[in-house]
């Protein structure tokens, strides 16, 4: 192995956490700083999930960074929501705006890193045989980038094509003619369906899991609007790091028990209406409140029930075993609707699972065979942990991070784990992250990241770690903020890394608002990073 250079701070992924990241740390603190990505190009989640209908569920004015009055002053966005090709355009601007491309190396991806206690430094190995020192490492590797694909007996002798969402072709697939199999019916799956059943031959839909959805409401943003928020760009920032979410519109501070069926009925349509997560703004403890969450998850069932025609569909559909938002709440353009169409059908492979892939398709556990040239996994992410995890992570005296957390991720805010010094993780688990707009959880961690190094090395320190003590008590916390939801009560869901064989069920993000983290943070830096061993 070659050392082959030496940096100040490498981050390892281009997309929105690197390269912000990069602008911290290179052109704020004027390091020698470097971005390492596997992929050729930046964008992170929106490089590699190209998959049909995929499109951000955070209004697109709100989606971006805020870091730069010009560059919001200046970019526009089309619509409600950007698609995954606005928004790869919008970061591939930003990199070019800002110079970032000159700092970091494509296609090279990290395979591990080890802690050298004497040197105090960090040796990032890549996948290419080369190894790269520097003395600060931030991952900004994402928390929904490594692909799970169910491990399915006979997907290897496959006759057709498949394809993981999260791993999409770049050139598209082609499914004119073609009879398509889908696993998954999350965020993903959801917003997948209605664009290949208008392309493909015929969709099979297998559904194991019955998901809440509530219509995006998406349309091309009108001259007038676009320039009411610039007009107001302030402000809609300001709303943003007030709210719990990141999001910019607040929630109403009325519960579902304080009006009268009729009036819950009106607000409710009237969030439907709305479209997107702005329905779950409709009352403020539609997550703390189980009988308040069941008023919301019926009236989704009922607008199910009315949408799709044929009745013993809608009931599957509808049979939903969590509250609602309980999982991360999809946001569709019409995928019930896609249920009406003649060449969709669904299938509970709850009642009779996928029991393996057959050269010709998908074979179910009582014996029935559906006949597919392609199957579309959109079976999610080992999420949050496993991007960290599939890099081979070594802090003091050899400790890898995997056995570190073998009973599940401890981490002090989500940004360090105790005995890996100099080491952060941007939107890790026990942060806020996949619970907010991510540019906005992404900013405080990156501008907190730079300030807290900014603070080593102007006291002539060269360390930070966080304390067991600081770690364990920020765990406590993080579990706390979550048993005060509702949120582990969808048992299944990622969150809890409950999609990923032996994975421990752990509750990852932390569910105690962005607003109140980002205080919390601001109060540790203030007291000269309370939790944090500095060292000389
Ligand atoms: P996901 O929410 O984990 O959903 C995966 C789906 O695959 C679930 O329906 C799951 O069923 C199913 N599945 C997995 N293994 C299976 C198997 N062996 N047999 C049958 N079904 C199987 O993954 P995702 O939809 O990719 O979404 C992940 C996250 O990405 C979202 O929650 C969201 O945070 C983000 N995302 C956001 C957007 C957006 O902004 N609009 C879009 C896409 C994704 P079970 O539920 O039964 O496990």
């Amino acid at each position: 192995m070659q050392v082959v250079r030496e940096r100040d701070a490498l981050v390892i992924g281009a997309g929105f956490s690197g390269l912000y990241m990069l602008l911290c740390l290179r052109d704020r603190l004027g390091l020698d700083a470097e971005v390492l990505e596997m992929a050729g190009g930046v964008g992170g989640t929106w490089y590699w999930n190209r998959y049909p209908g995929a499109r951000c569920d955070s209004e697109s004015y709100s989606y971006c960074y805020g870091f730069s009055p010009e560059l919001l002053a200046q970019w526009e966005w089309s619509e409600r929501y950007p698609g995954q090709a606005e928004i790869l355009r919008y970061l591939d601007h930003v990199a070019d705006r800002f110079d970032l491309r000159r700092s970091i190396s494509f296609d090279t991806k990290v395979v591990a890193a080890e802690y050298d206690a004497a040197a105090n430094k960090w040796l990032v190995r890549t996948a290419g045989g080369d190894a790269v020192r520097c003395t600060w490492l931030i991952t900004a590797v994402g928390c929904l980038s490594s692909a799970n694909v169910p491990d399915l007996p006979g997907l290897e002798g496959f006759a057709g094509q498949w394809f993981h969402t999260g791993l999409w072709p770049q050139e598209g697939v082609d499914f004119s003619g073609k009879r398509v199999g889908q696993i998954g019916t999350g965020s993903t799956g959801i917003q997948s369906v209605p664009v290949i059943a208008e392309q493909a031959g015929h969709l099979t839909v297998f559904q194991r899991t019955a998901n809440f959805s509530i219509p995006a409401r998406n349309a091309p943003l009108t001259p007038a609007f676009k320039q009411h928020v610039k007009d107001h760009a302030g402000a809609i920032r300001a709303l943003m790091v007030s709210t719990p979410n990141g999001h910019p519109f607040a929630i109403n501070p009325r519960r579902v028990f304080d009006v009268d069926a009729a009036e819950r009925e009106r607000i409710f349509e009237e969030g439907w209406a709305r479209g997107g997560l702005q329905f779950r703004a409709a009352f403020h403890d539609l997550l703390v409140d189980q009988a308040a969450n069941d008023e919301a998850a019926s009236f989704i069932k009922r607008k199910i029930r009315a949408v799709v025609a044929d009745p013993a569909t809608a009931a599957l559909l509808a049979d939903i075993d969590h509250p609602f938002a309980a999982k991360r709440p999809p946001i569709d353009s019409d995928y019930f609707e896609a249920f009406n169409r003649d060449n969709v059908r669904l299938v509970d492979v709850r009642a009779d699972p996928i029991a393996a892939v057959t050269p010709g398709g998908v074979r179910l556990a009582s014996g029935r065979e559906f006949a597919l040239d392609i199957i579309v996994f959109a079976t999610g992410f080992d999420a949050m942990t496993g991007p960290l995890l599939r890099m081979d992570i070594r802090g003091r005296d050899g400790l890898a991070l995997k056995d570190a957390w073998a009973a599940g991720p401890e981490t002090y805010l989500g940004l360090q784990v105790a005995g890996f010094p100099n080491l952060f993780t941007m939107t890790g688990p026990g942060s806020p992250s996949v619970l907010c707009n991510m540019p906005v959880a992404i900013e405080q961690h990156a501008e907190w990241i730079a300030d807290c190094i900014a603070h080593v090395r102007a006291r002539g320190l060269r360390t930070v770690e966080a304390t067991v003590e600081a770690a364990e008590a920020w765990g406590r916390q993080v579990a706390a903020a979550a048993a005060a939801t509702l949120l582990p009560k969808a048992t299944h869901s990622w969150y809890l890394g409950a999609n990923v064989p032996g994975k421990p069920r752990v509750f990852m993000p932390y569910a105690g608002g962005m607003a109140r983290y980002r205080e919390h943070c601001a109060e540790v830096a203030a007291a000269g990073y309370d939790g944090f061993a500095l060292g000389g």
